[in-house]
């Protein structure tokens, strides 16, 4: 079972990931719990040349598809084949939100990217060619840019991107919408505009809704 979380810088997905991994818990299953970019010790290194280095959009988005691919081959195939559930706090979904919306990579690029990266290698003699793995369910976070603008300015000292201006907020918000358009039936959008205690309790509820 592998799920990810999403949404802009300041919409609060750390805060209740840690509500659904004590929820999974509880029940006695295994939790993998894992980020991106980063996850390994290779893609951390990744991680911390796109948050802090200046560099072009296209040249970020093959940084944090090389991170992903380093972090499905070490952590997150071996974690689900060992049948543990994957909660992973963003994941290709943010790569649309940032690099494709927020940078203006273009969308066909970043789903080549996907498919190329996310795919399993081939094991020999394996009749059927693998599909690129998605998450079963991506909990998306969802909040106005003006409102994660308020919650960030108070918080902590910004990377790179936590210090980008409203609009590429705004950008990154609608390439989330759009990617959610795309696959409605992965993606349970959770109104981040609560109290903390009504956000985690509309997260509990989608996992109930799905049998989770
Ligand atoms: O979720 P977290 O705060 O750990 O993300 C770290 C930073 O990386 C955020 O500022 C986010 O905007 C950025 N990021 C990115 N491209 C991705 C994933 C995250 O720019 N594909």
């Amino acid at each position: 079972l592998f799920i990810s979380f999403e949404g802009i810088d300041g919409a609060g997905k750390s805060t209740h990931i840690d509500a659904v991994r004590l929820a999974f818990e509880a029940t006695g299953a295994r939790v993998t719990l894992t980020r991106e970019p980063g996850g390994t010790p290779l893609a951390e290194q990744l991680r911390g040349l796109v948050l802090n280095d200046p560099m072009d959009a296209m040249t970020e988005a093959l940084i944090v598809f090389a991170a992903r691919r380093d972090h499905l081959k070490q952590v997150i195939w071996p974690a689900l084949a060992r049948g543990d559930v994957v909660l992973c706090d963003r994941f290709s979904d943010a790569s649309f939100a940032y690099q494709g919306g927020g940078r203006g990579c273009a969308w066909s690029t970043l789903e080549t990217l996907e498919a190329w990266v996310q795919t399993p290698p081939v094991a020999k003699n394996d009749a059927d060619s693998p599909r690129p793995i998605k998450p079963l369910l991506t909990i998306w976070f969802d909040l106005p840019a003006a409102v994660a603008a308020q919650r960030l300015t108070s918080a902590r000292i910004p990377d790179k991107f936590e210090s980008q201006p409203q609009a590429f907020f705004e950008k990154v918000a609608e390439a989330y919408e759009r990617r959610a358009q795309e696959d409605p039936t992965r993606f349970a959008r959770i109104n981040a505009d609560q109290t903390i205690a009504a956000v985690r309790s509309d997260v509990l509820a989608a996992l109930v809704t799905r049998g989770l």
